[in-house]
């Protein structure tokens, strides 16, 4: 902010390098990191070794970090952009440059706060995240369930769903009464069933109400689409299994 004067109104010399300052902008760094965090995921669940836990530890704190360097990203701009609302605001009410003023001016003797003096009073606000999406989402995911994959997400809290037993999540379907193959959720409802298992309950009907007991809603296989993260949940839970079964079979070898 050095190149800015601090008198106003700014000269408008000076106004480019009032709207060239901005906060440099982290989101594509951030998307880049997201994507080589969810393949280094990919690599750990396609080949888990002995030291998965510890991998996928460490991938959940870097994924933490992304986000509150993104959140304070997020901050400085919001700070920024307020105080040059403000500074503009205070050089749109200044009084015009004249010969009678110009002593004033160049002397700044008015005392206007400068936009570095501005930017430091205002409050720095976190403000709300926007909703994680692509790899933010499934790392955001990754993050909750890895401890437990049972576990209910944030999000989900405020569902009244019959599925949750005890704030956990089943992990088969209701229709089928199976683990998840293909897990399918509706779009209306947020019920969760098995591709198989919809396909089956579907087979002579166009729309059919949600399989789902208590829930009314009238759906048609087409208000289904692919359920991440009920997918991500199987495919920890089924690493975890296998990792424990493993266990224990070293065990008895020794
Ligand atoms: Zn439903």
């Amino acid at each position: 902010m050095g190149k800015l004067p601090s008198g106003l109104p700014v000269h408008r010399n000076a106004r480019s390098a009032f709207h060239e300052l901005n906060v440099a902008d982290v989101s594509r760094c951030c998307r880049d990191v997201a994507q080589q965090l969810v393949e280094t995921y990919r690599d750990a669940m396609g080949d888990p070794g002995d030291e998965l836990d510890v991998q996928m530890n460490e991938l959940i704190a870097t994924y933490r970090e992304l986000v509150a360097l993104e959140s304070s990203s997020r901050c400085l701009e919001t700070k920024l952009e307020n105080a040059k609302g403000k500074y503009r605001e205070s050089s749109h009410n200044s009084e015009p440059v004249e010969l009678s003023s110009w002593n004033r001016y160049i002397s700044d003797s008015d005392g206007r706060p400068g936009l570095l003096d501005i930017f430091n009073s205002e409050e720095t606000s976190v403000g709300t995240r926007p909703k994680p999406t692509g790899d933010f989402k499934l790392l955001e995911a990754i993050a909750y369930l890895w401890k437990d994959p049972t576990a209910m997400m944030p999000d989900e809290n405020n569902d009244d769903d019959v599925h949750i037993e005890g704030g956990k999540i089943e992990l088969c379907c209701p229709i089928t009464c199976q683990d998840f193959e293909r897990p399918m959720i509706s779009k209306k409802c947020n019920h969760v069933f098995d591709l198989q298992g919809l396909q089956n309950y579907f087979q002579d009907y166009t729309t059919r109400v949600c399989p789902m007991p208590g829930c009314s809603l009238t759906l048609s296989i087409n208000d289904f689409e692919e359920d991440e993260v009920m997918k991500l949940r199987c495919q920890i839970e089924k690493v975890k299994k296998k990792n424990s079964t493993e266990d224990q079979t070293a065990m008895h070898v020794i």
